[in-house]
């Protein structure tokens, strides 16, 4: 059974109709990458399959339960538990360091702070930056910056990650590091993955692809 699930997805801004009836459907253990001109409509469907954003129509199902009617602290819940993103800028608060930032979702989900330290140090032990731990992320590189907030998406364990352009900031070796790095998340940890992004490599090692244009989103290849 698919993970998440998304029947005739609807979303207009005003008279724009941005999504037009969009079907998704995402495996566990599976990269799936969603391409497609800017202004298509890609980081809308992102928000919403993501719970960030709500769709005028359509369902939306996870592990066969319906979450599109989820409101409040139960939404809030759901969000921080069973989802995790990441976004082009990494979005980390410069004032904590490393470690302190990676545990933020632990802190929101009033996790017990020993295991939430025992899965943020073999997270950065996975992702290579268990030496800048104690750094702020002013003192990182952009490939490091972006390595810790991966880290903190998966904090709590998610099912899915949502990723918008996660690489669009990075230069061309660190891009390739982190994308190497979303292989083995999804090998070593049955990560899944749901990715926009315009870089045709990280297109091309995901397990499908898919594009949007004209509020449609078609399977590739
Ligand atoms: P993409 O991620 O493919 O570049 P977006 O989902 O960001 O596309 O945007 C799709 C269209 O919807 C664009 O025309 C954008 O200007 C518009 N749009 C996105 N968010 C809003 C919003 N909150 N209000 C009004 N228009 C929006
Ligand atoms: P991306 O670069 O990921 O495609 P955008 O820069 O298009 O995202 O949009 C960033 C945020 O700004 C979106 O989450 C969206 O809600 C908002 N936004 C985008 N376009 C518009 C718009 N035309 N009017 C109002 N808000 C918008």
């Amino acid at each position: 059974m698919s993970i998440l699930s998304a029947k005739n997805i609807q979303k207009h801004y005003g008279e724009l109709k941005v999504l037009d009836g969009i079907d998704f459907q995402l495996d566990a253990a599976k990269i799936c990458a969603i391409v497609g001109p800017s202004g298509a409509g890609k980081s809308t469907l992102l928000h919403i399959l993501g719970t960030l954003d709500q769709a005028d129509f359509g369902e939306l199902y996870f592990n066969g339960e319906d979450i599109s009617q989820l409101k409040g602290s139960k939404l809030s819940s759901f969000r921080n538990n069973a989802i995790g993103f990441i976004f082009q800028f990494h979005n980390l608060l410069p004032e904590f360091t490393a470690e302190e930032n990676i545990l933020i979702p632990a802190y929101i989900s009033k996790k017990e702070e020993k295991e939430s330290m025992q899965r943020a140090q073999e997270l950065m032990k996975i992702l290579g930056i268990e030496a800048r731990a104690q750094h702020k992320p002013g003192q990182l590189s952009g490939g490091e910056q972006q390595r810790v907030a991966v880290a903190r998406a998966l904090m709590n364990n998610p099912s899915i990650v949502f990723a918008d352009e996660p690489s669009g900031n990075l230069d061309s070796k660190n891009a390739e590091e982190l994308h190497s790095l979303f292989l083995k998340l999804r090998d070593e940890l049955g990560q899944a993955f749901v990715i926009v992004t315009h870089n045709k490599e990280l297109a091309a090692i995901s397990d499908e692809r898919h594009e949007m244009k004209d509020g449609k989103l078609a399977r590739l290849d």
